[in-house]
């Protein structure tokens, strides 16, 4: 498998408790900084950490970036993108998955099918329901020591008619404190919980950092079996005698299906590149877009000003005991409500605008690091943000939570070291419903900050008088500025998916139609956004996945005995000295001849599961089998 990310990092601990997993990630370990949660997102735009995909221009939307691209961070190295992401933990909305169990056809992925789960890899802090939470976990979810102004905001949302609630149970609309994976103060990814603990105890999972996948190997058509990949200047390649698993997040795992063949029949011929099974990879590219709107001016010092607060004592309470500013990543409640076009819609209870409180005043730097971080035009952010400097603010990040705009990744080229091509069409909806459901979440929250007693009142919260670079034509605060400001000021939330969806390209097991032995594990194949941010579910599906593999060769093993079928190969623990404890085949051509044409068949993934063969992948018509789980040889 490959991508030891949010949901590959979870795949590799499970399955390897049972088989053998050779793990390949094209990155490296995380940066020790990174596990410093006001630090993660520091990590960002540089290419040790950040595969730095950038959009193709947009025509309607982030206009105030540089070409009007939008800059998609996604992280590279052991954890993938939960080692630099901002850590607010949200599964997602009851009636999102609920959605994914109607458009897919199995109740299996619908809420009630979803949460045993989330619940399996959970330890939620104490007081979290346990009908919602799971308790002793992989990994620890808790609210960080520092709230900073979050508690204003959530009264503010209170006032307006909003429950203070727990939102990672059943709710309709509401306000919370965001939790953190973090454990003491310290991050949580998912390489921490599920593959530190373990990679150095358990013989069944070997992980390869620095191996870049370049595609996945077929014979006779359709059945995966192996990788290739590049390590240290030398390409090599990996077999497998069960199943081939790509974690490689939404846009890397379209790039490297396509490059192995697996995508729309025009696009790949277009490239050169043979066709192995026609689908719709790529297609159904779904994320979420904020505008960030501030600054708003607060009297009293309730927001993180770092020129004062970020002391050497903030570092010694951080250090002692996980406490303290550096305990969150800036980000502290959030809210989330349905417009009034959702309730004519007929979906009031199922919202679609989430905000995202930044308890942090505008630095010096702050329009620079903001303009970096996101891809931003460095000159007119720090226009826009000058006058607020030193003067105590926050900001707060309106998302629009359920967009039906839809975009595409395509390949940019036959070399895996070729960008992707990716357009997410930000604003392109029939309707505008995402442009308008965007201005209206901001005008309610320009309410919500300044006509509340808790923000309004007490802190005497108001918004900025500065227009916004390049809609200062427009007269302030009106609808046309408003939707200037949405066009302008736009920038990706970072949750892409839906390029390998379930029901168009993998069938609700994962498994990629019209092939053998290959699956997607990762966000990639969620039908539809959640409302709320993407880890939580990558992580979910990582879990979900895994039963899945696990179930389906206990089912084989089960059936072959009863059968009287030939059974799978057993086979004993690694031998160390085997070049560093992965056995070598001289020849992968030599080991894999050509499989008896009876012993699978070419569509087994859409046939019931009987039809799937264990022996077609394990032997050849010569009758061998492979050695070991997987094996590698360096392509000469
Ligand atoms: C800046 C930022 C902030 C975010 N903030 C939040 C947040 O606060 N809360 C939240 O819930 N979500 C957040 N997200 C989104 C969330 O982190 C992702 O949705 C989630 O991590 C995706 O998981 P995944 O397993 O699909 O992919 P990833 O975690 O991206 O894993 C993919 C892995 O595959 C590896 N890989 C890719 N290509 C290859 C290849 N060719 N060969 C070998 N390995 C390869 C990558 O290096 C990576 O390790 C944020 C994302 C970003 C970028």
């Amino acid at each position: 498998m490959f991508g030891a990310g949010s949901a590959g990092a979870v795949v590799a601990n499970r399955l390897s408790k049972k088989y053998r997993v050779l793990l390949l990630e094209a990155g490296g370990e995380p940066n020790p900084l990174q596990y410093i949660p006001g630090f993660g997102v520091f990590f960002v735009n540089y290419p040790e950490t950040d595969w730095m995909h950038k959009t193709v221009p947009q025509k309607y939307a982030s206009l105030n970036s540089v070409n009007q691209q939008s800059s998609w961070s996604a992280g590279r190295g052991l954890g993938g993108t939960g080692t630099l992401n901002l850590m607010i933990y949200l599964r997602g909305h009851k009636k999102d998955f609920d959605n994914w169990g109607r458009i897919t056809g199995d109740p299996s992925w619908s809420w009630e099918g979803v949460l045993p789960y989330f619940k399996s890899y959970e330890d939620y802090e104490e007081d979290g329901d346990p009908r919602y939470h799971g308790f002793g976990g992989d990994l620890r979810v808790e609210q960080p020591d520092y709230i900073g102004m979050g508690p204003e905001f959530v009264r503010a949302g209170q006032e307006l008619g909003y429950s203070h609630c727990d939102l990672n149970a059943p709710f309709t609309e509401g306000f919370d404190i965001i939790k953190f994976p973090i454990k003491d103060g310290i991050r949580q990814g998912t390489y921490k919980a599920f593959l530190e603990p373990i990679r150095r105890l358990r013989a069944k999972l070997v992980i390869r950092k620095y191996a870049h996948v370049n595609r996945v190997l077929f014979k006779h058509g359709n059945i995966a079996f192996g990788l290739e990949y590049d390590r240290h200047g030398v390409t090599r390649q990996a077999f497998a005698s069960k199943e081939v698993i790509i974690s490689a997040g939404t846009v890397n795992s379209a790039k490297l299906l396509m490059l192995s063949g697996i995508g729309p029949r025009a696009h790949l011929q277009e490239q050169g590149i043979p066709v192995y099974a026609d689908l719709p990879v790529g297609q159904n590219l779904q994320d979420h877009i904020g505008a960030y709107m501030g600054p708003f001016f607060i009297d009293k010092p309730r927001a993180v000003a770092l020129e004062r607060d970020l002391t050497p004592s903030a570092f010694v309470q951080w250090f002692l005991g996980g406490k303290g500013i550096l305990s969150t990543t800036g980000l502290h409640a959030t809210g989330i409500i349905s417009s009034s076009l959702a309730k004519a819609r007929g979906e009031g209870d199922w919202p679609d605008i989430q905000y995202f409180l930044y308890g942090f005043s505008v630095f010096k730097t702050f329009g620079a690091a903001f303009a970096r971080g996101f891809g931003l035009t460095a000159d007119e952010q720090n226009k826009f943000y000058e006058h607020a400097i030193d003067k105590e603010s926050f900001l707060v990040a309106v998302s629009g939570a359920r967009p039906f705009s839809r975009g595409f990744v395509k390949l940019g080229g036959k070399s895996p070291y070729d960008k992707p091509v990716i357009d997410p069409r930000y604003f392109t909806d029939p309707g505008d419903q995402d442009l308008y459901s965007m201005v209206e979440g901001i005008k309610t929250l320009l309410y919500l900050t300044q006509n509340t007693t808790a923000l309004g009142h007490e802190l005497g919260t108001r918004y900025t008088t500065q227009p916004l670079p390049g809609c200062e034509h427009l007269r302030f605060q009106s609808d046309e500025y408003w939707e200037c400001y949405a066009r302008r000021y736009t920038v990706t939330l970072h949750h892409p998916v839906g390029t390998a969806s379930m029901g168009s390209v993998v069938d609700t097991q994962l498994r990629v139609y019209g092939t053998q032995g290959l699956r997607v594990i990762d966000s990639s194949v969620a039908p539809v956004l959640v409302v709320t941010n993407t880890q939580a579910s990558a992580i979910m599906i990582g879990e979900k996945g895994s039963d899945m593999v696990l179930k389906y060769w206990e089912e084989q093993k089960k059936k072959q005995s009863q059968y009287g079928a030939p059974q799978p190969q057993q086979y004993g623990p690694l031998e160390p000295s085997q070049s560093n404890g992965v056995p070598t085949v001289p020849d992968s051509t030599q080991q894999y001849g050509v499989p008896d044409s009876s012993s699978y068949s070419a569509s087994s993934w859409l046939q019931p599961a009987t039809t799937y063969s264990i022996a077609s992948l394990n032997s050849t018509k010569s009758g061998y089998s492979v050695p070991g789980y997987y094996s590698y040889n360096t392509v000469k």
